[in-house]
């Protein structure tokens, strides 16, 4: 894409935006996943084909979790919980995320985790509300939670990827987004691919309530991009439920499962990069 913020670096951010959408549309741009040449004038900058081959998990799965069962055995007990769930693990109500964390959908992350892909956290904020559509009184809530960054990673990022899903899908849900109920108190080790141990003993106590909210009875919607072991949604829902929330449900866009491999490798920001 030809981007203006080469040519005239000194713009400010907002009037910078304007011209690369102006650009987007009089220069014809690759597709930021597949590389195709884009020929539809979108704000997203990815293909038809590429938004179209992301896998929605709409398959047997945990009750709970919303862990994909891979036997039909699992599926049919008269309580599909999962291993985990039924030892109680989690202290979310429920949670359910979009799709597969396949390649092409890890390049989708990756676009709005360092990207800033706006208008793509708005495309997935669609196919949240279609599964909140699907079942409103499992998902109902009162406001929409996103999962807090770290002060330091905010800063050095400018944005919160879970903030770009979770403000669009509160519009679109007529609910109010409380982006700051929560605060990441310690921050994500910078390791780019942490063990399962690692994940759920980093966020143990990562995440505290912003002092003097009172949040009795409510019912939280909390958002993330990424479920991976469900570690950081379950200490934000513990935190929540400790200060009184009344019910705790999570959408995520993504969902990592272990025998969907391998995904680790595709995890690197670069590849995104044009
Ligand atoms: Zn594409
Ligand atoms: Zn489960």
């Amino acid at each position: 894409m030809v981007s203006f913020r080469h040519i005239v670096p000194g713009l400010r951010p907002a009037f910078r935006e304007a011209l690369d959408a102006l650009a987007s549309l009089v220069f014809p741009a690759p597709c930021r996943i597949c590389e195709a040449t884009l020929i539809t004038a979108s704000r997203i900058p990815v293909c038809p084909s590429c938004l179209a081959s992301f896998q929605p998990l709409r398959g047997a799965a945990c009750k709970k979790c919303g862990r994909p069962f891979v036997s039909d055995v699992a599926a049919a007990a008269p309580q599909p919980l999962c291993h985990l769930c039924r030892r109680d693990v989690y202290n979310f109500d429920l949670a359910r995320s979009f799709a597969a964390y396949t390649d092409a959908m890890v390049r989708a992350i990756v676009l709005l985790k360092y990207h800033a892909v706006t208008p793509l956290g708005g495309w997935f904020a669609t196919r949240l509300e279609e599964m909140v559509a699907r079942d409103p009184d499992a998902f109902a809530a009162d406001v929409v939670v996103p999962v807090p960054l770290h002060v330091s990673r905010l800063r050095e990022r400018g944005y919160n990827q879970a903030e770009l899903i979770a403000r669009p899908l509160a519009k679109r849900l007529g609910l109010p987004l409380r982006s700051y109920l929560l605060v990441r108190m310690r921050p994500r080790p910078d390791k780019l691919k942490l063990t399962r141990k690692e994940r759920w003993r980093t966020v143990r106590g990562a995440y505290a309530m912003r002092e003097d909210t009172s949040i009795d009875k409510v019912r939280v919607l909390l958002v993330d991009d990424v479920f991976t072991t469900g570690a950081t949604l379950d200490a934000c829902a513990r935190v929540l439920r400790e200060a009184g929330a009344g019910r705790v449900v999570a959408l995520t866009v993504a969902r990592v499962a272990p025998e969907w491999l391998p995904v680790s490798t595709a995890v690197n920001p670069k590849r995104a990069r044009q």
